[in-house]
């Protein structure tokens, strides 16, 4: 579904990836785990042409997309970030966005949101202001946002840093079955060690900008 070759980007005289590849397998929860600063965030923002990389290609659904970025494969990929922007206005339009530059028509806009809020647990917050919200249901709001657009690939950074246990828990359980019901494949860096063992089906250990380790959880954690 996604391949990452040799990819790297340069910050001035730093070298904040230096040769990242992987292959994110359609389907998979695949978790990036790394200090803070190790790149994970440079990573998703590439994949997501937030960012373009110094040098590497990143290949989504067979198809080059390193330089290219359109429209249509956009719209295949969601992101979450780790304080996903919330406008001052309410739920409903804050779920909204995603669709608006879509041309859908506004009764299957109501639909597609009223369906997501209730896969997110928000289900009667249409009106709240979004300001009003506490920081696990800002998140659960930018997951909605993103599950209106049916994405095929959801990169999430660091999506409950800052959360309080409960929310934790959870946004995890909501990441577990976005992927499990929908099928959406799941790209996500985490700095917890624990929690990108809990989720992923397989891991990556990102170290000073490369990938140090690749495997299932069991590989990665057990002793050899
Ligand atoms: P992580 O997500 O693992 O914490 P980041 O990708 O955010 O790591 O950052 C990796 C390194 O790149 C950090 O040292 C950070 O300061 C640096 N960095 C990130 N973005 C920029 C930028 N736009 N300009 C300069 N340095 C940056
Ligand atoms: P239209 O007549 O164009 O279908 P509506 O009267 O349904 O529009 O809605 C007007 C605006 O109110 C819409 O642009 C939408 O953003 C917002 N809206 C619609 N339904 C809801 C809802 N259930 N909760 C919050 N806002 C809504």
């Amino acid at each position: 579904m996604l391949e990452l070759r040799d990819i790297t980007k340069r910050f001035g005289n730093t070298e904040v990836l230096r040769g990242v590849s992987a292959e994110i397998q359609k389907g998979e929860i695949f978790t990036i785990i790394g200090p803070s600063g190790a790149g994970k965030s440079t990573l998703l923002r590439i994949i997501n042409f937030l960012e373009t990389p110094t040098s590497g290609t990143v290949i989504f659904g067979g198809r080059d997309i390193t330089s290219e970025g359109s429209i249509a494969v956009r719209r295949r990929m969601g992101m979450v970030f780790q304080k996903s922007a919330t406008f001052n206005t309410t739920v409903y339009e804050n779920v909204a966005i995603g669709l608006r530059f879509r041309g859908i028509p506004e009764a299957e806009v109501r639909e597609k949101i009223t369906e997501a809020l209730g896969i997110v647990g928000l289900t009667g917050f249409e009106e709240r202001k979004a300001k009003t919200l506490s920081g696990g249901e800002m998140q659960r709001v930018a997951l909605a946002r993103v599950l209106v657009t049916n994405p095929d690939l959801l990169l999430l950074d660091e999506p409950t840093a800052n959360l309080d246990p409960v929310s934790v828990e959870m946004i995890e359980d909501l990441i577990k079955k976005i992927n499990r019901d929908f099928g959406i494949t799941i790209l996500m860096s985490t700095h917890d060690m624990v929690q990108g063992q809990r989720l992923a089906h397989r891991i990556g250990v990102m170290m000073n900008g490369v990938f140090s380790q690749i495997g299932t959880p069991r590989e990665i954690f057990s002793a050899p």
